[in-house]
């Protein structure tokens, strides 16, 4: 197909496809998906190899949000039966940390609900990122507490926090049909604030929540703008009890288009397959590896995943390996010095965002079709499975959540053509933080 072949072509120069050529990618028919996927696949072992990179959600504080999220099963107003618990101390945090690191996490993500963390809140994960890293050499801390006031990334930074994950979830054009409580150029504002600090940026998206393809690629193409590090990828898991509850729009296919489409936009980022992949790709998780370089390992913040274990099975069985800790995550020509996942080699920056149709790809440190990348330091949740945060305290929360008009759902038993739901796979999280339970990783 010639589509492919040139998405191929340019993603090896790290050059943008179009944005028509994006939606061609997601109108394939379901007979191309194969060719589709092997095509992203070049594009990703290229630049990743058959690297996995593990990540590993805490969620320090979990429900009782003011904000209104159509999608969060944490919102002001959700009915969903999810644990609901104030902010873990350092030690508990450490050691909810410490059982993902164990299972094959290099990154661990912390994650709290709300919409943006007070300087007291700073204080709290400052002191959680040094037990972490006290306890775990060579450990990735990524912060994910919402919008950010000016001078807290700085100051999450200088406490030892590697990255910071604010989601843009959907596109600018449909973002109020998805929260009121803040605006997409909130969004934007926390992203460029964590990039401005010299954290790694990771920001992504939630596919499966009404859009349209135009939406899907509108918002991966802002994040391209933006040059996150890493591209969380959430699908959708509508959980009772949520505006969203009845969208069930995507099937296995889908997603791997979605995820094809993020890889040849953001070639060279760290695309991770975040929540929802179990309930949406079900089987062909698998597949799914292609074309994304990372994945959360075991639970995500308020709903069960795939057992640990069964993430490494999967991953070895499918030929790919996971990513040690003295293993560099991006392309060394992604590592800004001193930056998350710095390697000694490294000395420039050229993001997702910087394309260059002459530039040979190449040369030292530069990966070669189908191997591993290079060695080095390492480096760096999409939070995603809670899509994101927006910004203060409760006052201003709404008398009345959003909700969305939607495509039509699908129907139980799917005889209309359109996905079914599979409220089977949707299971609230029991275990893990905040509980004395032991978590899957
Ligand atoms: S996504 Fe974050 S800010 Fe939005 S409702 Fe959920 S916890 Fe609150």
């Amino acid at each position: 197909m010639d589509l492919l072949n040139t998405l191929v072509d340019k993603g090896l120069r790290r050059e943008p496809p179009t944005r028509d050529e994006a939606l061609a990618v997601l109108a394939t028919s379901d007979d191309d998906v194969l060719d589709v996927v092997a095509a992203a696949g070049r594009v990703r072992r290229h630049w990743f190899g058959r690297r996995v990179k593990l990540n590993y959600l805490v969620n320090l504080k979990s429900g009782l949000c003011p904000e209104d999220c159509s999608y969060c099963s944490q919102r002001l107003g959700s009915t969903a039966g999810i644990l609901k618990y104030t902010w873990l101390k350092p030690e508990q945090a450490s050691q909810a940390a410490a059982a993902g690191l164990a299972g094959g996490a290099k990154r661990v993500c912390l994650v709290a609900s709300g919409r943006g963390p007070t300087d007291r809140d700073v204080a709290r994960v400052s002191d959680t990122i040094k037990a972490i890293k006290e306890q775990n050499e060579g450990v990735e801390v990524c912060a994910c507490l919402g919008l950010l006031s000016d001078g807290q990334a700085e100051r999450l930074r200088d406490a030892g926090a590697d990255a910071y994950n604010h989601n843009l979830n959907t596109s600018e054009g449909t973002y109020e049909q998805i929260t009121t409580t803040h605006t997409y150029a909130d969004r934007v504002d926390t992203v460029r604030k964590a990039h401005g600090a010299g954290l790694s940026a990771c920001s992504g998206l939630i596919a499966g929540m009404g859009e349209s393809d135009a939406d899907l690629v509108d918002v991966v193409f802002a994040l391209r703008e933006l040059d996150p590090d890493s591209v969380p990828v959430n699908f959708l898991i509508p959980f009772e009890g949520t505006p969203l509850a009845k969208e069930w729009n995507l099937t296995p296919q889908r997603c791997l288009r979605i995820l094809a489409m993020v890889r040849f936009v953001c070639p060279d980022a760290e695309v991770r397959i975040a929540g929802g992949r179990e309930v949406h790709l079900r089987t062909l998780q698998p597949l799914a590896l292609h074309l994304a370089n990372s994945l959360f390992l075991g639970d995500y913040l308020t709903s069960e995943g795939q057992a640990g274990k069964a993430d490494l099975e999967m991953i070895a069985d499918a030929g790919f390996e996971v990513e040690g800790t003295g293993e560099v995550t991006l392309p060394p020509h992604r590592v800004t010095a001193g930056g998350c996942g710095t390697s000694p080699a490294a000395t420039s920056s050229a993001g997702c965002a910087s394309s260059s149709s002459t530039e040979s790809v190449s040369g030292p440190g530069v990966p070669a079709a189908g191997e591993g990348a290079s060695d080095g330091a390492s480096a760096g949740p999409g939070c995603g499975p809670c899509g994101g945060h927006g910004g203060t305290t409760g006052q201003d929360a709404p008398a009345v959540p959003a909700t969305r008009t939607a495509p039509p759902a699908a129907d139980e038993a799917g005889s209309t053509g359109a996905p079914k739901a599979r409220t089977d796979l949707v299971a609230v999280r029991r275990r893990g933080a905040g509980t004395d339970v032991a978590p899957n990783a």
